[in-house]
């Protein structure tokens, strides 16, 4: 959308439909507060840009519902300091609360072990196919030309810029490709002999029927419980519990059926990682455990060994660039990342320092042709997704 929007001619093309990769599995959470200002920044402009397109589509898209952060022990209550303060400096909305407040803002959260608490009213969630048609309709508007069912099979390369892509039944020719193949990422990565840091991971999330005698608003607040490992918001009047559990089930892409969907995949009731999560719900919230009715989703999340998405040119071969890895977080970043790329794209800059998500920063690693290792790396920042943050 961005880059259509910046003038230029864009071709969008998927191998399947648009949005049956990660996008249509995904909860739509997001928190604009994280540990470097930069990234906060940039995710506060990113609702301001939701905003801008819900105007122009005269449309809701995001849904404003403040989102809490809780803590049962001093250093994670240390953490929710920090995090106020560091918000703080920069002009984002959080504050501490008090016990009261949180109930007031997510009445069925079990509260009587946490000691400190802190909310960011402007945060909220997305409905991501309503985000995902709205970039498409925008960009279709700005000129920008959308193929479903047209796989990428190779990448076309002269003298070490890239001249176009081949699909099947033709030949696109373009100074510019990006690579936003979501988990296929490094699959595309390897035609042109570029070795990706990512790795494909699977993920939970559940989502209760309403449950008679427990109070739950589609106004009431997200939540964060980092020590559970567990992240919350309402949906169609029941909960929607998500976890980040020890061991992640890891998928090879390249491994699946061709016609592969992810929507299909099915998780039995009795999978441990299933039975973990609802273990962890019911820590927060007591009235889930394994007869609440409730339906499971499950899907696969492409991860780095550093918890940053790689955005930006890939500098051995000119003219490529990243926009993947997102470590579960690609709805609410993609808001951000359109403008941050299609910027760096069209003007050779960002207004935003952004280092951290350089596309190239793994490259020299001896472990970067090493599947396995990526893998093992991913698998260890999934883990530890919800480890306490460092004081920024
Ligand atoms: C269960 C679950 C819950 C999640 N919850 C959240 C959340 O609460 N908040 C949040 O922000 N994020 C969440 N995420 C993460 C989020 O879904 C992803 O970060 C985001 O959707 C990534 O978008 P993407 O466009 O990079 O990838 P995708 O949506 O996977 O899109 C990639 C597309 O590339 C296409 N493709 C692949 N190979 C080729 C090829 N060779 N040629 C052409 N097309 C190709 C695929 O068909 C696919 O449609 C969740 C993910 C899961 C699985």
């Amino acid at each position: 959308m961005q880059l259509s929007l910046q003038g230029r001619s864009v071709l969008v093309l998927d191998k399947a439909q648009f949005g049956s990769g990660s996008t249509g599995q995904a909860a739509g959470l997001g928190a604009q507060l994280r540990s470097n200002p930069s990234e906060t920044r940039l995710l506060m402009e990113g609702i301001e840009v939701v905003g801008e397109m819900e105007r122009k589509l005269n449309e809701k898209i995001f849904t404003r519902t403040g989102s809490l952060h809780v803590a049962a022990t001093e250093d994670r209550a240390g953490e929710l300091r920090d995090f106020v303060e560091s918000g703080k400096t920069i002009g984002f909305d959080i504050e501490l609360v008090d016990r009261e407040f949180a109930k007031s803002r997510l009445p069925c959260m079990r509260t009587d072990d946490l000691i400190e608490f802190c909310y960011c009213p402007t945060d909220g969630h997305f409905a991501p196919s309503e985000l995902l048609n709205g970039y498409i309709r925008i960009a279709r508007d700005a000129g920008a030309t959308f193929l479903s069912q047209t796989r990428v099979e190779d990448i076309m390369m002269s003298g070490g810029r890239v001249k176009g892509v081949q699909t099947a039944g033709a030949s696109f020719f373009a100074p510019v490709v990006v690579n936003a193949a979501g988990p296929w990422s490094y699959l595309v990565a390897e035609l042109t002999q570029t070795p990706m840091a990512t790795a494909t991971l699977g993920h939970y999330y559940l989502v209760t029927e309403p449950v008679p005698g427990v109070q739950i608003s589609p106004t009431d607040a997200a939540i964060r419980d980092r020590a559970n490992r567990i992240y919350s918001r309402p949906e169609m009047g029941g909960l929607l519990v998500g976890s980040y559990e020890q061991e992640p089930v890891e998928y090879s892409m390249e491994a699946l059926p061709e016609d592969f969907q992810m929507s299909e995949i099915r998780i039995q009731r009795d999978n441990l990682n299933v039975a973990l999560l609802i273990e962890a719900a019911s820590q927060r919230f007591p009235f889930i455990n394994e007869r609440t009715p409730m339906s499971v989703t499950t899907g696969i999340m492409t991860f780095t060994p550093d918890g940053h998405a790689l955005c930006g040119p890939v500098h051995d071969v000119e003219g490529l660039y990243y926009c993947t890895g997102f470590n579960g977080r690609g709805v609410f970043q993609s808001t951000s990342v359109g403008f941050l790329l299609a910027d760096i794209i069209c003007k050779g800059r960002s207004r935003y320092q952004m280092g951290h998500l350089d596309a190239d920063r793994f490259s020299g690693e001896p472990w970067l042709g090493d599947r396995e290792s990526i893998r093992t790396r991913c698998c260890d920042r999934y883990a530890n997704h919800y480890l306490i943050a460092p004081k920024s």
